[in-house]
């Protein structure tokens, strides 16, 4: 599965929102809880609130 398809149905785990696809950095971020959550080397989403990265001020 694309992980544009993956996006329209994954939600954050924390807080069930949608989710945006970032390029650069990679992963899905939820702008809600300013968290990241990455992608890993075979392109699987990992959708773990203590695996997510917090969101540096640029990237809001
Ligand atoms: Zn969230």
């Amino acid at each position: 599965m694309k992980l544009s398809e993956l996006q329209e149905k994954l939600v954050c785990p924390k807080c069930h929102s949608s989710l945006t696809l970032s390029e650069d950095p990679h992963g899905f971020v939820c702008k809600r809880c300013r968290l990241r959550y990455p992608i890993d080397d075979h392109g699987i989403p990992i959708m773990l609130p203590d695996e997510a990265i917090a969101l540096k001020r640029k990237e809001l």
